[in-house]
């Protein structure tokens, strides 16, 4: 659990429920949780923070996610954090453009969000690349 723990994300959600919500299942899979209101203290929390992966919102006050998406991109230190952008909007071009790594579209499964970890936050990366990984992992356990 140890090096688990000391993975970041960020969440860029101005909706307080459905923030609160995200953070206490991504806090529950080990991971830790920065959260930010809106665009603008997203870029900031994201340049001070340097997380493992931001899930960003498109609608949010100050600065848009596909703006803040752009600027994260365009900024050497957090270029190569993956963005996935949850949001309910149907157009999505910008976020594209900006260079976010997926779309979820709101409402949002949990099991959803599980598998954005999984995908981006693999918990071993070595052990995930041998056949032979459940087994040790089952081991070592
Ligand atoms: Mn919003």
């Amino acid at each position: 659990m140890m090096a688990q723990a000391e993975k970041k994300v960020l969440i860029v959600e101005d909706n307080d429920h459905w923030r609160k919500l995200l953070a206490m299942v991504i806090e529950r899979c080990g991971y830790q949780v920065i959260q930010a209101t809106n665009g603008l203290e997203g870029v900031e929390r994201a340049i001070e923070a340097i997380p493992d992966l931001i899930l960003m919102d498109l609608g949010l006050p100050k600065m848009s996610g596909a703006e803040a998406t752009a600027i994260l991109k365009a900024t050497p230190a957090t270029k190569h954090i993956p963005v996935v952008i949850q949001t309910a909007y149907t157009v999505v071009e910008n976020a594209v453009r900006a260079g976010a790594a997926e779309i979820l579209n709101k409402p949002i499964e949990l099991s959803e969000i599980q598998r954005v970890l999984a995908k981006y936050l693999p918990l071993n990366p070595a052990a995930a690349a041998s056949p032979h990984a459940s087994a040790r992992t089952n081991a070592a356990a």
